[in-house]
């Protein structure tokens, strides 16, 4: 019998705030989505603002919500100041106010004799916490939680410093009855996200602000990644980089997902040592993942087989699982490009200029050469710039020329005007003597680069239309079905807007 019930009920929303007002408008808001809320009586900045608070939980008290008391002590990685007599004080306040679970953390827990907790007028069931937040502690095979019979359930929320600590968790989860499995930090974020399915009884989520490192919000939990409704038969994907916190793929492809009514989810992995995410790509059940920054060269020797113009351009952005586990690797950035250029061009026979010779520039030479291009190269390193130029049978411009020749179309391969360093461009105003400018860049959308080349009347191609096309090529690979375009579209677009 599951502790919080099904479904949606196993998101416990986290309602914490230093005001009663601030945390009853939370409440509020957790209540519109979930059934399950801990109130984080520790963040409040008073014990007037917890009188308070509790005086107002009463109005939302009803059979089918479940509160969880939290007055978390220092000492146990929380807010509280007061001793331990002052903590069993405001839960029992708690449980007067309506609440039937209280978290106890292990640093109080461990005063106590024997059977005190039980008999104490806490709310009467006890969820158990140990928290660490450094590293994972060394676990059991198998924990029996109500051995006996002090708590009804124990919570472990410790620090993932690797994919495989995460593992480990949540297979504990799944051999114990009664355990709440919360890998934090934000390599720890996928598993938190498959922690339900793999046994956890409960998964948290802020309804605002993050109560601990690696939190994601409680409705990205629930509207981005679904993760009450994932079970073992769900398709896993996922993106591997490092840093990975910014990418919008997870909002593209579980936006497809999500439009096509599929079960499958896509999941940020922050991967540091590709070793490590290999290792976990069964234990998870990935099906396919998009690769960036900085593992798009080293996936190669990983993989069993690789398209051939991926291999060429030297750099592979897809993966694709296969049924006996080995890997296939492909390139959509080459696509990207073609489809975004080919919007407001012929590519056929024109000149290109590509500024930049790293591994999107690669994929852009390939592209344009190969779409018919006549493909130039300028990158600081004029050595790479020639090697790359060679590759595709173009030239090589130094930078002191660009302001002489013409071309067709320039595009920046280089991060310079990325966010958060919006404000500067990689080209000069009269270095771009062209008819089309496209960015790769897609976030900012709109980038220093294409607004001086559109005060000059140049017209602009922004890396977001890139972005998108590499990535319905990616989700398309995956899935054998049309992507739908329009939906994922939209759902990034807003969210660039949004965030800039
Ligand atoms: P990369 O492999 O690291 O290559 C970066 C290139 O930029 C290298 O040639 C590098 O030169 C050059 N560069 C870096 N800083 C420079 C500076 N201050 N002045 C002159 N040149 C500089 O990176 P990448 O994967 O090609 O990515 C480049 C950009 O494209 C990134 O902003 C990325 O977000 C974007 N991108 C967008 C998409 C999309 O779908 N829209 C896809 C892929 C990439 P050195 O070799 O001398 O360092």
């Amino acid at each position: 019998m599951a502790l919080f019930g099904k479904g949606v009920r196993r998101v416990c929303a986290v309602v914490a705030a230093s005001t009663a007002r601030g945390m009853l408008r939370q409440l509020r808001v957790a209540l519109g989505s979930t059934r399950t809320v801990e109130l984080r009586l520790d963040w409040l900045k008073t014990d007037a603002e917890r009188r308070r608070f509790l005086n107002g939980l009463r109005r939302h008290v009803s059979r089918t919500a479940t509160f969880l008391a939290t007055c978390r002590r220092k000492e146990g990685g929380g807010k509280f100041t007061g001793d331990i007599a002052r903590q069993l004080h405001w839960l029992n306040q708690a449980r007067q106010a309506g609440c039937r679970w209280c978290d106890i953390e292990m640093e109080t827990f461990r005063e106590f004799p024997d059977g005190f907790l039980r008999a104490y007028p806490v709310p009467p069931r006890i969820l158990l916490s140990i928290h660490d937040f450094a590293r994972m502690p060394k676990l059991p095979k198998r924990i029996v939680v109500s051995q006996h019979g002090q708590v009804d359930a124990l919570k472990i929320a410790a620090r993932a410093r690797t994919i495989a600590d995460s593992v480990r968790l949540l297979k504990v989860a799944g051999r114990s009855r009664n355990l709440v499995a919360v890998p934090m930090g934000e390599v720890g974020l996928p598993a938190r996200l498959l922690a339900l399915r793999e046994g956890s009884e409960l998964s948290y989520a802020p309804v605002e602000q993050a109560t601990a490192p690696g939190q994601i919000s409680l409705k990205e939990m629930l509207q981005l990644y679904r993760s009450h409704l994932l079970t073992r038969l769900t398709r896993v994907y996922g993106v591997i980089g490092d840093p990975i916190g910014h990418s919008l793929s997870p909002l593209l492809h579980n936006t497809g997902f999500a439009t096509r009514g599929m079960d499958a989810v896509y999941l940020p992995f922050l991967v540091q040592q590709l070793g490590d995410f290999l290792k976990a790509v069964s234990d998870f059940g990935v099906k396919g993942f998009s690769v960036t920054i900085p593992h798009k060269q080293a996936i190669l020797k990983h993989l069993k087989e690789c398209e051939p113009l991926a291999a060429e351009i030297g750099a592979v952005n897809t993966v694709v699982v296969q049924s006996d586990g080995s890997l296939y690797g492909c390139n959509t950035d080459y696509v990207g490009v073609l489809r975004a250029l080919q919007r407001k061009m012929r590519i056929e026979d024109r000149r290109v200029l590509i500024f930049g010779a790293g591994g999107s520039a690669r994929a852009a030479a390939f592209a344009l050469a190969r779409a018919g291009a006549q493909v130039s190269i300028c990158a600081r390193r004029e050595n790479a710039a020639k090697q790359l130029a060679r590759a595709v049978g173009g030239e090589a411009v130094p930078r002191r020329a660009l302001g002489t020749q013409s071309f067709d179309a320039i595009l920046n391969a280089t991060p310079i005007g990325m966010h958060p360093h919006e404000g500067i461009s990689p080209l000069s105003v009269h270095e771009l003597q062209c008819g089309i400018v496209m960015d790769l860049i897609y976030r900012p959308e709109t980038t220093k680069l294409l607004e001086i080349a559109a005060q000059k009347g140049i017209a602009t191609v922004s890396g977001v239309n890139m972005f998108l096309a590499q990535g319905f090529a990616q989700w398309e690979i995956w899935t054998g079905k049309r992507a739908p375009e329009a939906a994922m579209r939209r759902a990034v677009l807003a969210a660039l807007r949004w965030r800039s």
